[in-house]
């Protein structure tokens, strides 16, 4: 590293809070699939900010749509309606096959809406007891940061210290369905699900699950809430993760690429019998539904309608699965995922995941580990495919350096 990455690197260790732990690269700008660093060196982003820059770093049509907003009106708060919202909020219902949006900001905030909206539906629509709703959730979730959110996390670093917890949660093994049926009771408002679980490793669950955990819901009368914050909006080579299982969940829970890599956009999405019950003064944010949110979220759901950047995913994806799997049993003991997003397990006696995302830094590719030896590669879904072979010819180059 230059010196000037040092003193980048030395600021941030003094001033930030060491909630992160950065791979030691300062990137300066992006375009498409790649980086610059501050020192010059270009790197190709397998992460794309796990997930939230799919489109691409600088992304034209998006940057243009963000342009003519910023000199326009940028915030309004939603004291007063504005030109943007309604139209993107159409726009998104439309992409969703629902017909009401709720828009936040971050990720964490789509989720505590979803949780929300379905506890007020629980007990205004399903009639459950006062203060006793509880909602279904997964073992090996990720669903954000919040207090309420780790509190049914099962990550002990995402949880010590951070007590007391918000009660109301039950957590069951992820993938087995008839787990989730026996948890339930009257009191059930929802099942909060990943339908591949993202930060967990890319967990794709069992064939089946997804459709049964649908057919359970509606016959118990309990929402199905899939967050789709880092599975949907492409990047699994459909819209949706959901898609693949042909499932229709009753709240999207969608966030990152929303605000294409530009400004935080999220958004819970569902029909008017359950996003409905929200009445004036029951929940908000100043800056959700923004106009320049609005306007760069609209821009990103006219990108996806199209079905072109679904399909580059799918036909990549399966490229990039395929020249994976080529690498088990030469340090690669598992892959999994769908589309151009892959969680791939390193024989953890050969090194850890960090040790295998430097390497591949200093090779010049981008991606970051997530559990132990597992990493997790999440290219922009406009990268090329010659720049994706080259990307996996580099992990497999580091592999055999082991
Ligand atoms: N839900 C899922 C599935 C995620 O992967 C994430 C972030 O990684 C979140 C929620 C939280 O999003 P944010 O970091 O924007 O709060």
């Amino acid at each position: 590293a230059s010196a000037d990455a040092a003193s980048f690197i030395d600021l941030e260790n003094q001033h930030a809070a060491h909630n992160y732990h950065p791979l030691p690269v300062v990137i300066a700008s992006g375009e498409g699939a790649w980086l610059t660093a501050e020192d010059g060196r270009r790197y190709l982003d397998c992460l794309a900010a796990y997930s939230a820059v799919n489109f691409g770093h600088s992304n034209p049509v998006l940057l243009e749509a963000a342009r003519a907003q910023l000199g326009r009106l940028t915030l309004t708060s939603r004291a007063f309606h504005n030109d943007q919202l309604g139209p993107f909020v159409t726009a998104l219902a439309a992409l969703c096959g629902k017909d009401m949006v709720l828009p936040m900001n971050t990720g964490a905030e789509a989720v505590e809406s979803g949780i929300k909206v379905a506890r007020a539906w629980g007990y205004r629509v399903k009639r459950v007891a006062a203060g006793e709703a509880n909602i279904i959730v997964a073992a090996g979730n990720f669903h954000g940061r919040t207090t309420t959110i780790v509190s049914f996390s099962d990550d002990e670093t995402a949880r010590e210290d951070f007590g007391p917890f918000t009660p109301g949660f039950r957590s069951v093994p992820y993938g087995d369905a008839a787990a989730l049926e026996e948890a339930i009771d009257e009191n059930t408002v929802a099942v909060l699900l990943e339908p591949i679980q993202g930060e967990a490793g890319v967990v794709v669950p069992p064939e089946g699950y997804l459709p049964a955990v649908r057919e359970i819901t509606t016959r118990r009368n309990v929402l199905f809430i899939a967050d789709e914050i880092q599975s949907g909006l492409g990047r699994v080579g459909a819209t949706f993760a959901c898609d693949l299982a042909g499932v229709v969940p009753d709240l999207y829970l969608l966030g990152k690429a929303l605000g294409g890599g530009i400004v935080p956009v999220s958004a819970v999405v569902g029909n008017a019998d359950v996003l409905g019950v929200l009445q004036p003064g029951q929940h908000g944010s100043t800056f959700g539904g923004n106009p320049l949110a609005a306007a760069v979220g609209h821009a990103v759901v006219e990108m996806l309608a199209t079905g072109e950047y679904q399909e580059r995913a799918r036909v990549l994806g399966a490229r990039l699965h395929e020249s994976l799997r080529a690498l088990i049993g030469q340090g690669v003991v598992s892959v999994r995922g769908a589309g151009l997003w892959a969680g791939i397990d390193i024989d953890p006696q050969l090194a850890s995941g960090r040790q295998v995302c430097l390497a591949l830094m200093e090779r010049g590719v981008l991606a970051k580990d997530t559990h132990g030896s597992t990493i997790r590669l999440a290219p922009p879904l406009v990268i090329s495919a010659d720049d994706l072979d080259w990307a996996v010819e580099q992990l497999a180059d580091v592999l055999r350096e082991l």
